[in-house]
């Protein structure tokens, strides 16, 4: 029944004379997500408005579905076509409008029309209505309200001639590819997916690092984390997921630091390595993790101070004043919720001390790294070594 979508889309609509610039990444990124629906899509741009037209048979909730997947959109409005475009034409394709898509009409409504061809021979206050007047009469059961109406119709008269009512919400934020990239430090759980996901949102490309710990982590750990991110990507695009074995550096932190502190170590050590394949890839300028304020003894004030001054790039942590249910809902939304929840084990909870330090002084844990030092710089070498790049999802 719908031929076509309009896309709202709110924040790139202030960026001024950058406002091209948005529109253009927001075209590319809904041609590129109808890309992999079956059918023929064009995607244009009209008075700051994005237009998608079918050009042919299509499935609607995969449509709908790929659209909800672009950062940008605010909302997704399936449109008719009006084929006969006289005043008498569209009044009757607004009753048959209501006819169609509201089997219960108890509802409050006001037409709006926008009347973007001035040369229509009806003002959109007529439009309105005019329109108005053919569906009350249509629908008894109907009635107006111009303040607070339950449903909204909308008219558009263009060079070509459409209405629509609903609009399905999208993801909001801003189009892929409008600032920059980051490298996502990706593990299990149930955050740092959701961190990725809130950075991409802001028009963010990812990249990934995942730190394994063979033969003390398995390969369906391993594939966990793969899974994450190719859900991840139907959102983000492509991510280039790398994977340093860190097995060597966990053991000599587990074998020559006080266990209470191996945690912080430990994530420190994870900061150095994201930051060096952060510096090896181009146009890369920040870290991202999942951590939030006080969610674990190592999330404290304290130890976020002790872990973030182990690297230089900003550390993005978009989750910090997120409650943990909130995450998971979040989660739930982006369906990587089902993955997360898989109890495989991560590197990190193998080597945990029952009692580890909430309170971590930076000089106690820099000083306990010194004992470190005739192995350490040799281990990060090696382990760099080992990184491993899986692609996951497509440009
Ligand atoms: P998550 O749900 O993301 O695993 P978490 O609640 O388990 O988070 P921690 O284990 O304390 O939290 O990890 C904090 C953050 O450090 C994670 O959100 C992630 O960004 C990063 N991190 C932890 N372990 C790894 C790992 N093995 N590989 C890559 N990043 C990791
Ligand atoms: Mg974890």
């Amino acid at each position: 029944m719908f031929h076509a979508f309009l896309l709202k889309y709110a924040e790139i609509g202030l960026k001024g004379k950058n406002r091209h610039v948005f529109e253009d990444a927001l075209v590319k990124e809904v041609a590129r997500k109808l890309d992999k629906v079956d059918g023929e899509f064009e995607v244009s741009r009209i008075n700051g408005r994005i237009y998608v037209e079918a050009k042919s048979e299509y499935d609607f909730d995969e449509a709908v579905e790929a659209m909800k997947h672009v950062f940008g959109v605010v909302g997704i409005c399936p449109v008719t076509h009006v084929e006969d475009q006289s005043p008498e034409g569209v009044i009757k394709a607004a009753v048959k409008f209501i006819e169609d898509n509201y089997p219960d009409r108890n509802f409050s409504f006001k037409v709006d029309t926008r009347r973007a061809n001035k040369n229509y021979p009806m003002l959109s206050m007529e439009m309105d209505a005019s329109a108005g007047e053919a569906i009350l009469n249509a629908f008894p059961e109907t009635h107006v309200d111009v303040h607070n109406p339950e449903v909204v119709l909308h008219i558009e008269l263009r060079a070509d001639i459409f209405m629509y009512s609903k609009m399905i919400k999208g993801a909001g934020g801003l189009p892929l590819g409008t600032n920059g990239r980051a490298l996502l430090l990706l593990s299990g759980g149930f955050d740092s997916p959701v961190a990725g996901y809130m950075v991409a949102r802001r028009g963010v490309y990812l990249d990934a690092v995942y730190f394994n710990a063979p033969p003390y982590t398995s390969e369906r750990a391993k594939q966990k984390v793969i899974n994450l991110a190719e859900v991840l990507s139907e959102y983000c695009g492509k991510i280039r997921l790398h994977i340093i074995n860190f097995t060597d550096i966990q053991m000599a932190i587990y074998q020559k630091c006080p266990h209470d502190e191996l945690t912080i170590i430990m994530r420190r050590y994870m900061m150095k390595i994201a930051q060096h394949i952060a510096e090896n890839t181009k146009d890369c300028l920040g870290l991202v993790t999942g951590e939030s304020i006080g969610q674990v003894a190592s999330q404290t004030m304290k130890s976020l101070f002790a872990t973030d001054d182990a690297a230089d790039l900003p550390v993005y942590r978009p989750l910090i004043g997120f409650d943990k249910q909130d995450i998971i809902d979040k989660a739930e939304e982006i369906k990587t919720a089902d993955i997360s929840i898989l109890p495989y084990e991560d590197c990190c909870t193998i080597f945990v001390a029952k009692h580890p330090v909430t309170k971590p002084n930076l000089n106690v844990i820099k000083c306990s790294e010194q004992r470190l030092n005739d192995v350490i710089d040799e281990l990060m070498q090696k382990a760099i070594e080992t990184d491993e790049v899986i692609t996951v999802g497509k440009d």
